[in-house]
């Protein structure tokens, strides 16, 4: 628009609206570029860049460009960084001859006061038909040919909101409309002023008539009717007749012409109230008229005088620049599907198509090898982890000139204030390698079968083809004959050559635990495997068959209601569209490919890794015009450990520009709960289903009675599958506040070690230190519900607790207060819903890994636990970065604690675990005595001469900080840490013992007490 302007200099804005689109030159880019955001889809609009213009697309977006000229120096001129706000542009309504309106003005004036002379302060007629006429065009009283319609019914805002005009923009409740004088209208519609109104009150009309030349207020609607008649006759405005009579007046859009603003280093167009600072814009030809004139705003005494110029003008310079590009945002995440994110790499990277994305919004998946070529700008949102991390991002761009901008925002935070203050800390810093294992049985299970399936495929193994559908598959199971039956009996014959094959290609490399299990898994749990899985597969497929008929008895029910009244009428389209939503699950269930379904049952290896997932589903519903209704069914998986905060009950999680809202959760079928009752220790990380001992005397690890009250009984619920429901509407975001919503909650990680699996233990001979190595390790974390809320208080391996957990419909996982306090929104085939009585259970969330772990025993009672916990976890996290000579991305720490055996304090654990199912192998290799040493040595020695020493901090993150929590930062310090290890390593001796559970750590507890 500026363009046009500053190349004709002066141009009437009907010319404007006009000329916009031509100007293009039938240009798809540029096109595209000018179309409002809300015609982006039309089907019309969109072929005028997508090859194969159609006429009535064309037609449709000029008329709306000329609206939205309209609208830019109309109504919404004096909001925001307008063309003419920002001193770019300025317009003016310009009848064709102002003099002889004005001397009109003046002889009506003086015919209805008689003989009475103006008041030679006044400014005057000219100032009066000036004012006037911009307040018409700041109000928008426009004519437009879509707003025709809201005029003759009298301003019905049903004609500019739902019941507008194909292509025109909506003016919804509570944002500003266009304003129309009117010359009968007496009443307060948005829509007219009255140019009629007596009220005690005057008008905007009438006040103005007074503060320009001074006209008795009793007099002045009748001047101003006059007026109208005048302009209307002089063709400045036009009337259109309305259904309740009268007339409505508009300026006709050839009379307001838009100047350019030469850039003379000055602000030339703009003014400013010398009482209320508010701005008006004015062609620079008639600005010298608008110095000392009233100001518009209704009754404000002050008069225009010159802006002060402003010293530099971004936008001005922004909409002269001539460049036109839309900014064509999309999301590249782990949560797209594939087609999805390949269709989106390649419109990007090649960025030809007007409408293919220009700027990317990513998750880190962007440091994984996907293709989208040369970037020019790369802005990050936080702190990398590391500099191998940051590199990985930043190296996407300027990779064609060498040329790039790279810029970070930091979350204000202890870890990202540091790197603020030491930026070359990450720019300059050691970029360390990732590193793989072989060792992780899980993932060679997976890979197990996959080589079986390839055998089967090559005709190795005698089978017939695969099935290509899972659901095939599942019907057929693994009955002789089958192929599933063939390639599972491939492996568990005896003497079957496949398993020592596959172990052959690994060399060398894999551990005798390793290979050991893994013929273990060949001839024993490949089949059970494969049944568990099969099994789980039929459940589900069954479980969703029983709803799909309870939605279609439900939906029977409303529909034979003989006068169904409104609330009656929507439920029954929102269980439609949940019925359809099941329908399309089950076939998708059936029809999924088989190969990429045996991945999802955990049966074929994947590329995260760790398959175990939990699902968000997501069922949104919406109504179509007709009255009918759709459904659409969206699913996201994220790893059970992260799932258990982001997909709990009450929680946003936001995808693809919208936020579902978790409101369910899969509680299985009434003959098969997910949930059980389970007994978790108040004093230890003990924790079993209820069923599984008999009686309840004794905490089985550390004899604890406290077990065995009802206090210790919790029902959890493994987080499989959760679910939201809504309307497609409410869960885009775009109008929403930009801030996401993430609620908090009540987690608890426990580690519990069982001493029959400590496969090797030693104890520090001087000081009260000790590790030990477990096969096998449970760590749980369970969800107690939201952060701030109260239940009943319970113990909890040490932890007091006050657990509100979630309050959960028994029939269907709806869960209580996920969207509004106190409210439950029972899925549509609840049986609640069929007049059942609502019932309650009240679930807590869980994710348990069991997996290889060390677990060391610290020389920590009561004393500054925290801190010197979290210094020496920084060490030995510093220590196994050094010796594994990348990230142990595979490893995580917990701190932990067993009661004691008779002191005060309890003994305190630093676990160091594995966080791949069954374990990667890596902490096998490390749990001996001297390895640990030559870890600590190296992370001592790094500590100990790392330069932060000398520069009046804690510890930084060349040494202590590199891998640690932020919310650890302040606890960790480098004296400690050293004091810590220089006691342990002054004389590193070491005894076997069976465990280190139940080490005495007496004399602790004493040598803290002399400390303090
Ligand atoms: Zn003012
Ligand atoms: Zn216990
Ligand atoms: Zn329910
Ligand atoms: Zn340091």
């Amino acid at each position: 628009m500026a363009e046009l302007i500053e190349d004709a200099e002066q141009i009437s804005l009907q010319e404007l609206g006009e000329s916009l689109l031509e100007a293009t030159g039938g240009d798809p880019a540029a096109l595209h570029a000018l179309t409002p955001p809300d015609l982006l889809e039309h089907p019309r609009v969109r072929t005028l860049w997508e090859g194969r213009p159609e006429r009535a697309g064309w037609e449709l977006l000029a008329t709306r460009l000329a609206f939205e000229a309209a609208l830019e120096l109309g109504l919404r001129a004096r909001v925001g960084r307008t063309l003419e706000l920002t001193g770019t542009v300025a317009a003016a309504v310009e009848p064709p001859d102002p003099q002889v309106l004005a001397e009109l003005v003046g002889e009506s004036h003086r015919h209805l006061a008689g003989q009475g002379v103006l008041d030679t302060d006044m400014p005057g007629y000219g100032a009066y038909l000036r004012g006037l006429l911009e307040r018409l065009r700041l109000r928008g009283a426009i004519l437009h040919p879509w707003l025709e319609p809201y005029l003759a019914e009298d301003g019905n805002q049903w004609r500019i909101w739902g019941g507008r005009r194909e292509g025109m923009p909506a003016f919804p409740l509570g944002q500003s409309r266009p304003r129309f004088p009117h010359d009968r209208y007496r009443g307060h519609r948005d829509a007219f002023d009255s140019l009629a109104a007596t009220g005690a009150t005057p008008t905007w009309l009438v006040d103005w008539a007074v503060r320009t030349i001074g006209v008795e207020p009793g007099m002045a609607p009748s001047l101003n009717r006059r007026m109208f008649e005048l302009l209307d006759a002089e063709e400045v405005v036009r009337a259109r007749p309305t259904r309740r009579g009268g007339s409505a007046y508009g300026l006709d859009p050839r009379v307001i012409a838009v100047h350019d603003v030469p850039e003379d280093g000055m602000a030339p167009s703009l003014l400013c109230c010398d009482v209320c600072r508010s701005p008006h814009a004015a062609p620079p030809e008639q600005f010298a008229a608008w110095v000392g004139t009233p100001c518009l705003r209704y009754r404000c005494p002050g008069r225009y005088q010159p802006a002060l110029p402003e010293p530099s003008n971004y936008y001005r310079r922004l909409y002269r620049s001539r460049t036109r590009r839309r900014v064509v945002t999309a999301e590249h995440t782990g949560l797209l599907n594939r087609r999805e994110r390949e269709q989106l790499e390649a419109a990007f990277k090649a960025g030809t198509d007007p409408a293919a994305p220009n700027v990317v919004v990513c998750t880190p998946t962007l440091e994984l090898g996907i293709d989208i070529g040369d970037l020019s700008a790369v802005l990050l949102t936080s702190v990398p982890r590391g500099p191998a991390a940051y590199v990985q991002r930043v190296g996407r761009a300027g990779r064609l000139t060498g040329n790039a901008f790279i810029g970070a925002f930091l979350p204000a935070g202890p870890r990202a204030l540091y790197y603020l203050a030491q930026p070359e800390h990450m720019l300059a810093g050691e970029v360390r390698p990732p590193s793989c294992y072989l060792d992780a049985v899980e993932i060679l299970r997976r890979q197990y079968l996959a080589y079986l399936i390839d055998l089967a495929a090559d005709g190795a193994v005698p089978a017939p083809p695969m099935p290509p559908k899972i659901g095939l598959v599942s019907g057929a199971g693994r009955a002789p004959g089958t192929w599933l039956g063939e390639v599972v009996a491939a492996s568990v014959v005896p003497d079957a050559p496949h398993v020592g094959e596959f172990l052959a290609l690994f060399g060398t490399h894999l551990r005798d635990e390793t290979a050991a299990a893994l013929r273990e898994f060949a001839t024993v749990g490949l089949a059970a495997a494969v049944d568990r899985a099969l099994a789980g597969w039929k459940a589900r497929y069954d479980d969703l068959g029983r709803r799909r008929d309870r939605l279609k008895a439900s939906i029977e029910r409303l529909e034979q209601r003989p006068d169904p009244d409104d609330p009656d009428q929507r439920e029954l389209r929102r269980l439609r569209g949940e019925r359809y939503a099941v329908i399309v699950l089950l076939r998708e269930l059936r029809e999924e490919s088989t190969l990429q379904a045996l991945e999802g049952l955990g049966l074929l290896p994947n590329y995260t890794l760790i398959d175990d997932a939990a699902t968000l589903e997501a069922v949104l519903w919406s109504h179509t015009e007709d009255g009918g209704f759709s459904g659409l069914r969206l699913v996201y998986q994220r790893p059970a450990a992260i799932a258990l905060t982001e997909f709990a009950p009450g929680n946003s999680f936001y995808a693809n520009q919208r936020r579902l809202v978790i409101d369910g959760l899969e509680i299985g079928t009434a003959s098969e709960p997910l949930y059980q009752w389970w007994r978790l220790c108040p004093e230890c990380a003990f924790g079993a289903p209820e069923a599984s001992h008999r009686t309840w005397t004794a905490c089985p690890r550390c004899r604890h009675a406290g077990i065995a009250d009802s206090g210790a009984r919790h029902q959890l619920l493994e987080l499989r599958r959760v679910f939201s429901s809504d309307s497609d509407e409410r869960t885009r975001v775009f109008d929403e506040t930009d801030e996401r919503e993430r609620r908090h909650y009540q987690v608890l990680t426990t580690v519990d070690v069982d001493p029959g699996a400590v496969e090797r233990a030693w104890q520090h001979r001087r000081v009260t230190f000790g590790m030990e190595y477990a096969r096998v390790a449970t760590i749980r974390s369970v969800n107690f519900g939201p952060a701030g809320r109260h239940g009943e208080q319970v113990w909890v391996a040490g932890a007091q607790l006050e657990p509100p957990r979630f309050r959960t419909c028994r029939l269907c996982g709806a869960v209580t207060g996920a969207r509004e306090p106190g409210r439950t929104d029972h899925r549509g085939w609840c049986l609640t819903r069929s007049g059942r009585n609502e019932d309650w259970d009240h679930p807590v969330p869980y994710h348990q890994v069991e997996t290889e772990a060390v677990r060391l025993l610290m020389p920590v009672a009561t004393f500054e636990v925290d801190e010197r916990l979290a210094s020496f976890k920084a060490a030995l996290l510093l220590g196994l970065r050094l010796d594994f000579g990348g990230e142990p991305q595979h490893l995580a720490v917990v701190v932990t604690d067993y009661p004691g055996s008779g002191g005060p304090g309890r003994r305190r654990f630093l676990v160091l675990h594995d966080t791949v199912p069954g374990g990667t192998g890596y902490l096998g290799r490390i749990a001996d005595p001297e390895r640990l040493r030559v870890l600590l040595d190296r992370a001592r020695e790094t500590i100990a001469r790392c330069p932060c020493r000398s520069e009046g901090r804690a510890a930084c993150h060349r040494c202590l900080l590199g891998g640690i929590d932020p919310s650890e930062i302040e606890l960790v310090s480098r004296p400690l840490a050293l004091e810590l290890l220089d006691q342990l390593l002054g004389e590193w001796a070491f005894d076997p013992v069976p465990t280190i559970a139940d080490a005495d750590i007496g004399l602790v507890e004493e040598s803290e007490l002399e400390r303090r």
